[in-house]
């Protein structure tokens, strides 16, 4: 028999590779949507509808799909949006994994079945980091709507785990980026005004502070964490990471670079994409999942840049020839 996967998010960035990964290992893979994405008409096939803002027919998919594995991925995950709109973002980024867990809770009742559940917790949580780098066992210091509504969720997935000895986990995912990531994150902006840029569709990029660091890893890498970690003997929470942290600046040099242009003659500092508190340096200590997953990034940083250009070149010669 196929194990049954169930993604929330599926289709995001991660949803896209995770639910690659899983088909890849025969997974029977159904998703979770939100009503709210603009664009989006019918469900495709094998998914299904929910706002986790609201959350009533969770215990009705969860009744359908049957899953072994479940990924909740799914929340309003941009930090900078999180300050215009907190209250949404708490309601979907946090308590909306606690709608999940509950109807989870109720499922494994119901169905005398064991559940597997996956949290997408943050390296945002560590926010004003107290040390670095930051591993399993460093203090959280949330600096963001978003970062405090994933420590609520990390917390709660602790909690189910304790209460009622649930298999839940928490993958506390640095961050992790592909051809695939949204627009206003800002590798991504910057890859695709690079390809703009080059072929003179645009003349600037304006960004905030491109003094931040971070530690940036593919996306296609963290997926294969997000598997092993609910493949383990008993439930626990990982670090997931490159180990290397580096700036906004390093990245527009090596993005620019993959098409050999200087980033100085194109790039303005517009202090609208300035956050009220800001992040300054993430960078993981992956020793436990390079331990006891097993657990190797194999893309690295330039890599990563340069594959993420290419892939925008090809978008947008496209949208020049129509
Ligand atoms: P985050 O780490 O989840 O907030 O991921 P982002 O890709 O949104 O931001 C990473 C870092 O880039 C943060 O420290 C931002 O302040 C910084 N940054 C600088 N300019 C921009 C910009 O124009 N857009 C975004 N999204 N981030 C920017």
């Amino acid at each position: 028999m196929n194990r049954v996967a169930l993604i929330s998010g599926i289709n995001g960035q991660d949803g896209y590779y995770l639910s690659k990964l899983l088909k890849n290992k025969n997974y029977k893979v159904h998703g979770i949507t939100s009503c709210s994405k603009p664009g989006i008409g019918e469900p495709p096939q094998n998914q299904y509808y929910c706002d986790f803002a609201e959350g009533s027919n969770l215990n009705e998919i969860l009744d359908q799909v049957q899953p072994d594995e479940v990924y909740h991925l799914a929340a309003q995950s941009h930090v900078r949006l999180s300050f215009d709109i907190p209250v949404y973002t708490a309601e979907v980024t946090g308590v909306g994994t606690l709608r999940l867990l509950e109807a989870l809770r109720h499922y494994e009742k119901r169905s005398q079945k064991k559940i597997r559940f996956y949290q997408a917790s943050s390296s945002e949580m560590f926010g004003k980091v107290v040390e670095s780098p930051q591993s399993e066992t460093t203090p959280f210091h949330p600096r963001s709507p978003y970062a405090c509504a994933k420590v609520f969720s990390y917390w709660q997935t602790i909690n189910y785990r304790e209460s009622y000895g649930m298999y839940a986990c928490n993958g506390i995912l640095f961050n992790h980026e592909s051809p695939r990531r949204g627009e206003a994150f800002v590798t991504r902006k910057i890859t695709k005004a690079v390809s703009r840029i080059k072929l003179g569709m645009q003349d600037k990029l304006y960004l905030g502070n491109i003094d931040a660091k971070r530690d940036w890893g593919f996306a296609g890498d963290y997926v294969e964490a997000m598997w092993l970690i609910l493949q383990q003997e008993k439930p626990d929470d990982f670090v997931i990471g490159t180990g290397e942290t580096h700036s906004v600046r390093e990245f527009l040099e090596a993005a620019f670079g993959a098409v050999e242009l200087d980033w100085k003659k194109y790039v303005e500092i517009d202090p609208q994409y300035y956050r009220p508190a800001e992040v300054e340096l993430l960078c993981a200590d992956p020793t436990k999942a390079r331990q006891k997953l097993n657990w190797e990034p194999k893309v690295t940083f330039e890599e990563l840049a340069r594959l993420m250009v290419e892939a925008d070149m090809k978008l947008s010669q496209q949208e020049k020839i129509l």
